[in-house]
């Protein structure tokens, strides 16, 4: 196949020398509303990564960055627990826009690992207002209206593709926390501290 930033022949989506240049993570840490959220990319660096999401080739861009970066992360933290216990994925909000959820993608091929299990789409939002270039202001007189429909009392690490303002996490996690679930963190793909996303 050919890369998708450089088009030269390549064995993934993405060749080694664009993984090098563009997808050497970062580990950028943030904390909202008493929730740690983990973010592998800045979101300008990669924004033709993140943005693949609205077109076809998008499904294996997702796929590319689940497997090589979100699947060993969680491992790694699950083993660090030390614990049999579960730990559910949960994607915010997995509604299919474009023939594919980039979201569900991310959860679907980070949970193969031992005691880890994707719960898909049982995290909904009933608006399906568009925060794309919207302030922090229209972010937050526009709630998502979130409703969990899963089991009650797990442990979950929660799923996105970017983080921006952090009003979508915050609200994911306190109807999560309603119901009774223990969010280790959230992990996402890319922050975007300017407040703006696209
Ligand atoms: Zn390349």
């Amino acid at each position: 196949m050919r890369c998708f930033s450089c088009d030269s022949i390549s064995l993934e989506p993405v060749c080694k020398e664009c993984t090098k240049d563009f997808l050497t993570p970062l580990m950028i840490n943030k904390e909202i509303a008493n929730l740690d959220v983990v973010s592998f990319f800045d979101y300008y660096l990669t924004v033709e990564f993140i943005k693949s999401k609205y077109i076809t080739s998008g499904y294996r861009i997702y796929k590319f960055i689940a497997k090589k970066y979100f699947q060993p992360f969680i491992k790694n933290y699950i083993i660090s627990l030390d614990s049999k216990k579960n730990i559910y994925l949960i994607g915010i909000d997995e509604s299919v826009d474009r023939g594919y959820s980039n979201v569900a993608l991310l959860t679907h091929y980070s949970a193969k690992n031992s005691n880890t299990k994707a719960l898909h789409n049982v995290l909904k939002a009933k608006s399906r207002v568009k925060y794309a270039g919207q302030t922090l202001e229209f972010r937050l007189n526009n709630p998502r209206g979130f409703v969990y429909s899963g089991p009650k009392n797990i442990d979950v690490i929660l799923i996105d593709d970017t983080i921006t303002t952090g009003t979508t996490l915050e609200e994911a996690s306190r109807v999560l926390k309603e119901s009774g679930v223990n969010i280790h963190f959230a992990l996402t793909v890319a922050n975007a501290q300017e407040g703006v996303d696209y």
